[in-house]
């Protein structure tokens, strides 16, 4: 879920008035307001979800271990991880290494 930044247009609360986070779905209306004092606000673009939005470090140990894996040899590991991280074309190409038929 990504963190969204507001802003006041004009003079805000204690809450506001410097800016708030809101952690919120993509689904989700952006706020015209705020919660607390009801003055306008605006999304703006922070740092914070800028510098999140790349390659997550999850994904970059994900891909990693599976690099690791596949330089052992160890097949059928890199197949259920990769399987798991919802891979599948990696998932079937490492099965095939490890001597699953399918
Ligand atoms: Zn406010």
């Amino acid at each position: 879920m990504p963190i969204y930044e507001y802003r006041p247009v004009k003079a805000g609360c204690s809450y506001c008035g410097k800016g708030f986070d809101v952690l919120q779905k993509i689904s989700e209306p952006l706020l015209q307001s705020c919660p607390r004092c009801g003055a306008g606000v605006r999304r703006v673009i922070s740092s914070f979800s800028a510098c999140v939005s790349g390659p997550s470090p999850e994904s970059a140990s994900l891909d990693g271990r599976l690099n690791d894996f596949e330089s052992e040899g160890k097949w059928s590991h890199a197949a259920e991880l990769a399987d798991k991280a919802g891979l599948k074309e990696r998932a079937m190409d490492d099965y095939k290494k490890a001597g699953y038929n399918f």
